[in-house]
């Protein structure tokens, strides 16, 4: 019996270890099954359209295909990515809602001055990415997300079941032990669509003014705001400023 604690607006499992341990050794599917049947529509997944999210996506639209499903635009994608997601509504018969912050470009560089990627990207992020997410979960309970541990060192100890404090919501990474081999091999056996960006030479695919082809010997993120100690967006950081 799991055993949780509810509110009208939090949620947190009280065995939140054992949840860890249960799916870990259970599989994506299957906490992708419990976690919906139990949250509903309460439960969202984010996608920024990489290898694990196209992966979640896929088995989501086996298990619960009306699951809520976003991800946050920041007028700033590849228009390949944009294809890809128009690809995978078709194909797999879902609907990929788009988070905006609500602040457009000629806005922001009009606050912030041009190209605040260049000049700060953290604030860049902050704005496009990391408060959208949190006025969006704001009505949630739980959020699934696509980060694997191999993608590099600050995701290395992701844990599968969380609890998200910054944005106050459970967070379920149901492929954080999984490989980019195993997912790689998952959308070939499923004939999953990829961004075609990957066949030159990306192996991560974010905004365009941050994301540069994959050095050689690289770890998969190293294309991310290629030369500069920043390394992720901010919404997988627990809230401790800027990153
Ligand atoms: S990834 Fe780059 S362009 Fe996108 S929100 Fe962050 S700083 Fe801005």
């Amino acid at each position: 019996m799991l055993d949780t604690q509810t509110t009208p607006t939090h949620w947190f499992p009280s065995n939140i270890d054992a949840l860890n341990r249960r799916f870990t050794a259970a599989g994506p599917q299957a906490l992708l099954r419990w976690v919906t049947t139990k949250l509903g529509d309460d439960v969202a997944l984010s996608t920024g359209f990489g290898l694990s999210g196209i992966v979640l996506m896929h088995m989501l639209s086996d298990i619960r295909p009306w699951t809520p499903i976003f991800y946050l635009d920041t007028d700033l994608h590849f228009a390949e990515t944009h294809a890809l997601r128009d690809e995978l509504q078709g194909r797999l018969g879902i609907t990929i809602q788009e988070v905006h912050c609500g602040l457009s470009l000629d806005d922001q560089g009009k606050r912030f001055g041009p190209k605040l990627w260049q000049s700060e990207p953290g604030l860049c992020c902050h704005l496009r990415k990391v408060e959208p997410l949190k006025r969006y979960l704001a009505n949630k309970r739980g959020w699934i997300t696509g980060i694997r541990r191999d993608q590099g060192a600050t995701r290395a100890h992701a844990p599968v079941v969380s609890w998200d404090e910054g944005n106050q919501v459970v967070k379920f990474a149901p492929l954080a032990h999984w490989t980019r081999e195993q997912t790689l091999t998952y959308i070939h056996t499923h004939h999953l669509p990829l961004n075609q960006l990957h066949a030159e030479g990306y192996a991560s695919i974010g905004c365009w003014p941050c994301t540069a082809k994959t050095a050689a010997g690289g770890n998969e993120r190293s294309g991310r705001w290629a030369g500069r100690e920043k390394t992720e967006c901010g919404i997988h950081v627990a809230a401790r400023g800027y990153q």
